[in-house]
């Protein structure tokens, strides 16, 4: 295996083995979540280079030449797998002949995931939605660190359990929030089918123009009859998200209109990619603070003014 290749010339040699077993783990992660989840974990002894930033879209995202060179120095390549990054697979593949390659969500329990609305064979991919699911993506991560580096595994160790604390603190704050809103709100309609998760463990009804992927264009008849359900049922709030052109979230407020049924934006959610770096929103913690409390907010629930910890900054807070 590439593995122990790795291991070899990274421990192996005598001469000069100290200096570069002292150098931080270089980890490429794929989305912004990942990138995360590997610096909670590894600290100071992991040296972290996300490829996709903030609104990019990773189904529909494709290597760059600066990303491939990237990912031929780094030590450990974390992507996401379960068909989300759809265009890098055969990339991936290839480069696992050369490098250690992680797919992280590969790895977890087939019976904790959804199906996919398109692939009988597949999952939903959209793992992180969901802090209950996302903790053994942090462990997953851990692994895949500590096998890289099994010397710090102490440490990984360490930092994936105060990461995990924080975690919980999120899945309790979420709860809270979420359960106050009117079960007759408890319904989110998103431009694409990311939120499953997210419904599933929190009691919402979760309705997306596309698909589970963005590559699919949304049909007129599924626009339609979108519109038709927020009319008949009073539904006053759709979300837009980040990642993804909120074109046709516009023809769905218009169309309500047409049939005299005022439909808002709830506010702008973190789907497929986190908010700015450097900022909470630009953590994972802080991506799953700022959806929550804009659900919670916008469906009717009182929420604290700034999130969980009074640091959310975005627009409504
Ligand atoms: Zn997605």
């Amino acid at each position: 295996m590439a593995f122990v290749g790795l291991v070899a010339t990274t421990f192996g040699s005598s001469d000069g083995s100290a200096a570069r077993a002292d150098a931080p783990l270089k980890v490429v992660a794929t989305t912004g979540m990942i990138a995360d989840a590997a610096r909670q974990v590894g600290g100071d002894a992991v040296e972290v280079r996300a490829l996709m930033g903030p609104g990019v879209d990773p189904h529909a995202y494709r290597q760059t030449r600066s990303d491939i060179v990237a990912m031929t120095r780094a030590d450990l390549v974390l992507w996401h797998g379960l068909y989300l990054e759809a265009q890098m697979e055969e990339f991936f593949h290839d480069l696992a002949r050369k490098r250690t390659v992680v797919a992280v969500a590969d790895h977890l329990d087939k019976d904790k995931l959804r199906g996919h609305d398109a692939y009988a064979d597949k999952y939903d991919p959209h793992v992180w939605m969901t802090p209950a699911l996302w903790k053994d993506m942090v462990a997953e991560v851990q692994a895949a660190l500590s096998d890289a580096r099994p010397d710090q595994a102490d440490l990984f160790a360490a930092n994936a359990a105060a990461h995990l604390a924080e975690l919980d603190q999120l899945i309790a704050y979420g709860n809270d929030i979420l359960a106050q809103v009117p079960v007759e709100n408890r319904v989110l309609v998103t431009a694409h089918d990311a939120f499953g998760y997210f419904g599933r463990d929190f009691g919402f009804e979760v309705l997306g123009i596309q698909g589970i992927s963005t590559q699919s264009e949304a049909g007129l008849n599924r626009i339609g009859a979108l519109v038709d359900m927020l009319v008949a049922r009073q539904i006053s709030a759709v979300f837009v998200e980040s990642s993804v052109s909120d074109r046709s979230m516009r023809a769905l407020i218009e169309g309500a209109a047409a049939q005299g049924h005022e439909v808002r934006i709830g506010g702008e959610l973190f789907s497929d990619a986190m908010g700015a770096d450097g900022s909470y929103e630009g953590t994972y913690v802080g991506m799953l603070d700022h959806n929550m409390t804009t659900i919670a907010a916008a469906l009717g629930a009182k929420v604290p003014p700034k999130g969980m910890s009074g640091r959310l900054s975005g627009a409504g807070f």
